[in-house]
């Protein structure tokens, strides 16, 4: 419906209100949903998305790249980053802001739940190869992969019935990688509720895609020679709070903001 149609037909409803006390409340909500859709269009209208990219880039460019010539342009000759991230790719929990890492400094992978498969030179080679260039060419001292709280992903992990039927075309089957730390879960925590178990196997979903990064020959051979660290991680967006852990599983205390 065209804003001003919108408006004429909320005007009408408003004239009849005030004129008949019978219809009150039917023309009420009817004014209500109405003028809720109108925000929703007016809403739409208003966003535009090359101009957020636009404004966007400005932002960064005078507040960042302008302020600091130093930074980048070391940067533009090579990237020396000291992490290599995995993170979920949940628009809440970008790690360049919730721990403040500054360009040069992570190098990122982003995907559903977080996760790192096992070393398979059959498929899953777009993290085989971030992996391998990361740890054999950029030498990064720390792999830090970090869960997050109600994590969408890790809902569905949870939800695959357990005769195995899954419904997506890719969510499921990608999200099985972590399938053991599920079974873990349910094992050691038949007394929590469907949430509290989710909460469990977001992290312990994150002690898999650790192991899982051993299989890596680089990984094993830098982690042996200690010149590589595995760390683990978990981002409650709700508490506001960050808990990290190495690889010997042992908890570090949490860090709130
Ligand atoms: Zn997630």
């Amino acid at each position: 419906m065209a804003k001003d149609t919108y408006e004429e037909a909320i005007e009408g409803l408003r004239k009849l209100l005030s004129e008949n006390d019978g219809l009150k409340a039917a023309a009420a909500a009817k004014v209500k949903q109405l003028t809720a859709e109108l925000g929703g269009a007016a809403e739409n209208k208003a966003f535009n998305p090359d101009e957020r990219i636009r404004t966007g880039f400005h932002h960064f460019k005078k507040e960042k790249y302008e302020k600091d010539p130093a930074l980048f342009g070391a940067l533009a000759k090579s990237q020396s980053p000291k992490f290599l991230v995995f993170a979920c790719s949940d628009s809440r929990v970008c790690p360049s802001h919730i721990l403040n890492f500054q360009p040069g400094e992570a190098f990122m992978v982003r995907n559903i739940a977080n996760m790192v498969p096992p070393y398979d030179l059959t498929k899953y080679s777009g993290m085989g190869a971030a992996i391998e260039y990361a740890v054999v060419h950029l030498k990064v001292e720390n792999i830090l992969v970090i869960g997050h709280s109600c994590c969408g992903g890790i809902k569905g992990l949870m939800s695959i019935p357990d005769d195995g039927t899954i419904q997506s075309d890719f969510i499921e089957d990608w999200v099985k990688i972590c399938k053991t730390a599920k079974a873990k879960v349910q094992a050691e925590n038949k007394n929590l509720d469907f949430t509290e178990q989710c909460t469990q196997l977001e992290k312990e979903a994150v002690n898999v895609s650790l192991a899982n990064l051993l299989s890596y020959p680089f990984v094993a051979e830098a982690a042996a020679k200690k010149t590589l660290a595995l760390k683990g991680g978990h981002y409650d967006f709700v508490k506001g709070s960050f808990e990290l852990w190495n690889l010997d599983f042992n908890v570090s205390p949490s860090i709130s903001f």
